[in-house]
């Protein structure tokens, strides 16, 4: 398979190239996909972390097994403290430095100069223009020279993540996204960290299951969904912050195209 042909700049990017693509790495270890699409993509992959427990598995095997992936955050200034932890204790275990992208000054000024430092509580438009400022806009820097983008979804998250596939076509971004858990569950999450003895964000052990900005994530009660903790005032089908909202959309189509993708 030559490299070239998953060149999104390119404009190849098509459904058969990623029903290629699973059918080359849907039975491998996680360690040997990642290592096998780090060479399919030299110097054109990357993986985005929040530094969640999902996104701390996929750091831990990237770092140690030296996998040549980018990794990279978005800090949006309005995290926890307990995040910026858990990212100086993962560069300084791993002897990294994971790359930051913060949002554009001038946009952030202008919003909170017009609408309040808490402008997401006025509505779902406000709330969502944040999320654009501070998260969608420097993804897109982010993922400017990048064909393959990796994340740490899960397909059991919510209710908008259900028909997550393995590999998966990013129009929003231009790019291949690639979702290696996106069949584990919640205790294969837990059973791994534990066996692999991975730093996580200590907010986990109070009752936060998905960790997002500070003013728009709470602690999850017993029974509650993992992510009915991120902007709670909102109804559960709205819930993304934008990063992530096309992935269903382009899944089913996915599905009725190329129907013998076994996912
Ligand atoms: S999660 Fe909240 S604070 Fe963070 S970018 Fe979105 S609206 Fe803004």
């Amino acid at each position: 398979m030559d490299a070239q042909d998953f060149s999104v700049e390119q404009r190849k990017i098509n459904l058969n190239m990623i029903q290629e693509l699973t059918q080359k790495i849907q039975n491998l270890p996680i360690e040997e996909q990642l290592e096998f699409l780090a060479k399919e993509f030299e110097g054109r992959i990357a993986f985005s972390t929040s530094f969640g427990q999902e996104d701390q598995i996929i750091s831990h095997i990237i770092l140690s097994n030296n996998i040549p992936i980018e990794i990279f955050t978005l800090d949006t200034g309005r995290m926890f403290e307990e995040t910026y932890k858990i990212w100086n204790i993962t560069n300084k275990k791993y002897n990294t430095k994971i790359t930051a992208y913060f949002p554009d000054k001038n946009e952030v000024e202008k919003m909170v100069k017009e609408k309040g430092i808490y402008s997401f509580y006025n509505s779902i438009d406000d709330r969502k223009e944040c999320c654009n400022i501070r998260k969608v806009y420097p993804l897109t820097r982010a993922l400017k020279n990048i064909d393959l983008w990796i994340t740490g979804l899960r397909a059991e998250q919510s209710v908008t993540r259900t028909d997550l596939a393995l590999l998966e076509e990013n129009k929003t971004f231009n790019v291949i996204k690639f979702n290696p858990l996106t069949k584990w569950t919640y205790q294969d999450v837990l059973d791994y960290i534990k066996q692999n003895n991975i730093p996580y964000n200590e907010l986990h052990d109070k009752g936060f299951l998905s960790i997002g900005c500070a003013p728009c994530t709470r602690a999850v009660k017993k029974g509650e969904d993992i992510r009915a903790g991120r902007w709670w005032w909102e109804s559960k089908d709205k819930k993304e912050c934008g990063l992530h909202v096309d992935s269903k959309v382009e899944t089913r189509n996915l599905k009725i195209e190329s129907s013998k993708i076994k996912l």
